[in-house]
């Protein structure tokens, strides 16, 4: 049994406690917040209340794994249910298509959208990603990523030197297409012209497994972990922030706080290793990904229906997501906005056609510096700059013998199944007391 000291109280910090304190050892874990969960979590005002951060999550496989391998299925606990209409993509001249799971909702969509050439294109796309997703689902995201340790032909594909945005410009004729493709590497904070190829595979992901959410928001996700780190005997430590972690003779020997060295065997980063002096040399060629502009609105019930998630590609791009409820009939809905923004974001969708001011009961605005102040960190990981990207940021193993990596900021990035995927990557190689 080892003594481990979990830097971060996020999902990423919560789902590696609960994993390691299951396979048998003693785990800490220090938050710097005076609550648990990071980005994954909540907000309420005047009665309101709206998901923080995520709304839903791709491959719920990811989620279920951690519940089933931190103790009790995730079925006992909590319901995933799939969100079936899971994006409307708008466009300038207000041609709109509503994206499901599964190959021939999508087909019939985009057909009855855009015509027969258009969903047929869009088809060839998501299909040329099965195999590649093959090999990035084992050789990228369920076991811990070396240089050394994939074969040729793994290389290939992952250090490939052509980008998303000239793989995308090459496959997809359509420019409404184009726009689609590109949607999840420009929300997730990155310059497509800097990310990938391989990162396409992010579409037929979804178009295979769904989007899934929580009913009652996602953020009540942390809730259950709590409880579970809880079961499992991890001692948390809040408000309570890591200003390093102690090396000796090379390796690590605890993480240092305001109140003195705790003493560990070993220590696991799951926060921006750019701030933690001992590691932050090791990093020293990675940019943050950083968030949108976020505005959480209270809507009066009186208030138009709105679909779980609906992309406005113009600039400033702004994401529409219901999130949350309100008193006397009143609902959520968060704004997340990235590109130009030299307006309220409010004011900018009107113009774009929703119109959702005289709805407004109340609202919390949150910039980027603000979102990144508040947790200590941005939890869109580390930006890619290029296939360097891979071999930049953090493997699950680090170079400091005794620290290990998970989190947004490491091997495989961020996102809930991602920074899920990163604590299963902990558990295999710390491995069992
Ligand atoms: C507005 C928004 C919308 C999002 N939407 C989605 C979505 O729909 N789907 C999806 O999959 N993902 C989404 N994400 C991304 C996802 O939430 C994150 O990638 C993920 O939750 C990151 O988890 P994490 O634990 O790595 O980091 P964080 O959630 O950032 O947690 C890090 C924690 O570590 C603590 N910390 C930092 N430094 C220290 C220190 N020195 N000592 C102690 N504690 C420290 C912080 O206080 C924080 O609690 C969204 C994020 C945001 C902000």
């Amino acid at each position: 049994m080892a003594r481990v000291a979990v830097v971060g109280g996020g999902l990423g910090g919560i789902a590696a406690a609960v994993r390691l304190a299951k396979i048998g050892h003693e785990v800490s874990l220090f938050e710097a917040r005076a609550e648990l969960g990071g980005a994954l979590g909540s907000h309420t005002r005047d009665g309101y209340t709206w998901d923080a951060g995520p709304t839903a999550t791709a491959l719920p496989g990811a989620v279920r794994d951690l519940f089933r391998k931190s103790g009790r299925p995730l079925d006992r606990e909590i319901d995933l249910v799939a969100v079936e209409e899971f994006r409307e993509h708008r466009f300038d001249d207000d041609s709109r298509v509503v994206l499901r799971a599964g190959r021939a909702p999508q087909e019939e969509a985009l057909r009855d959208a855009f015509g027969e050439r258009v969903a047929a294109q869009w088809l060839a796309w998501t299909e040329a990603s099965h195999e590649p997703w093959e090999v990035v689902r084992k050789e990228y995201l369920e076991r811990p990523w070396a240089l050394d340790l994939v074969d040729r032909s793994v290389r290939d594909l992952l250090f490939t030197r052509e980008t998303l945005h000239r793989r995308v410009k090459r496959s997809l004729k359509d420019p409404r297409l184009r726009v689609i493709a590109l949607h999840h590497a420009v929300q997730g904070g990155h310059d497509p012209r800097n990310v990938p190829a391989w990162w396409g595979v992010l579409d037929y992901v979804e178009q295979k497994f769904g989007v899934w959410t929580v009913p009652g928001g996602l953020g009540r996700l942390t809730e259950v972990l709590t409880k579970r780190l809880r079961e499992r005997r991890v001692e948390v430590h809040l408000d309570t922030a890591v200003t390093d972690v102690a090396v000796r003779d090379g390796r690590a020997v605890g993480v240092t706080t305001a109140s003195g060295e705790h003493g560990a065997e070993i220590v696991v980063c799951a926060v921006d290793p750019r701030r933690l002096p001992a590691l932050a040399p090791l990093v020293a060629r990675t940019m943050p990904a950083l968030p949108p502009v976020v505005c959480h609105l209270g809507l009066a019930g009186t208030a138009p229906d709105l679909p779980a998630e609906i992309v406005f590609h113009r600039d400033p791009t702004i994401v529409v997501r219901r999130s949350g409820s309100g008193p006397d009939g009143g609902v959520g809905a968060t704004l997340l906005a990235r590109g130009r923004i030299s307006e309220d974001p409010v004011t900018a969708l009107a113009r774009y056609g929703l119109d959702l001011r005289p709805h407004v009961v109340t609202r919390i605005d949150e910039n980027p510096r603000e979102l990144v102040e508040r947790l200590h960190g941005s939890p869109y990981g580390v930006a890619w700059q290029g296939r360097r990207t891979l071999t930049d940021r953090l493997s699950t193993r680090t170079p400091v013998p005794g620290v290990f990596a998970g989190g947004a900021h490491a091997a495989p990035g961020a996102g809930v199944p991602f920074v899920a995927l990163s604590s299963a990557l902990l558990a295999q190689e710390v491995g069992p007391a």
